[in-house]
């Protein structure tokens, strides 16, 4: 498969871009909005998905619509929100799971889908005017959770309560490259995974 990127520029942004980071006040509005989230991930039964050795926050998904943000955006705002991004929705299952004593980092993927679907996502975003641009024509940006089992990398994306696989190497959704803030190397599937470095999983992406 060989992938080109449509806007260099675009392409450029997503390499420097730094995973999300919610605002935190510190004081007892974003102290409450965690503990709520806690709270309304202990009223949900979590489910251990697609024989995975986790059960993921697969409720998020569910509770929360998927949409823009509005960046910068504080853990009592963000909770408050009806539709999120993946970066927040990545922040709040970094939190539920470091609850649990589930060892987590975000992570930053690229993945394929068709021009139809990305069209769409462009016109849904284009009231954002200050939105990091996460689309091109076939490729978009994304932030997702890697959770790390022994030297092994399982990536859970929050925004739809899926595992991606590190097989799929074509086809709708799949991850073509991959950045982890794991600060130890990690195997995930038949890849590499460096601490902030990205990593094709894919022969080539041109640009
Ligand atoms: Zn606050």
């Amino acid at each position: 498969m060989n992938l080109v990127v449509a806007n260099r520029k675009t392409f450029r942004g997503w390499l420097e871009q730094p995973a999300s980071q919610l605002i935190d006040h510190g004081t007892s509005c974003c102290i409450g909005a965690r503990a709520w989230l806690h709270a309304m991930a202990a009223s949900y039964a979590f489910r251990h998905t697609d024989g995975t050795a986790i059960a993921a926050p697969t409720f998020l998904s569910r509770r929360y619509k998927w949409g823009p943000t509005a960046w910068p955006i504080a853990w009592c705002e963000a909770v408050r929100a009806n539709a999120i991004d993946c970066g927040v929705f990545s922040a709040f299952a970094r939190e539920i799971l470091s609850a649990q004593g589930v060892e987590c980092y975000s992570a930053q993927v690229m993945q394929l889908f068709g021009p139809e679907t990305t069209a769409h996502w462009r016109q849904r975003w284009a009231d954002q005017p200050v939105a990091f641009n996460w689309i091109d024509k076939e490729l978009v940006y994304h932030e997702v959770v890697i959770v790390v089992i022994g030297d092994v990398a399982e990536v859970f994306n929050p925004s739809d309560g899926q595992w991606l696989s590190p097989a799929a190497a074509a086809g709708y959704g799949a991850v073509v490259a991959i950045r982890s803030e794991c600060p130890r190397s990690l195997a995930w599937g038949r890849h590499t995974l460096s601490m902030d470095k990205w990593i094709l999983t894919v022969p080539g992406i041109s640009w």
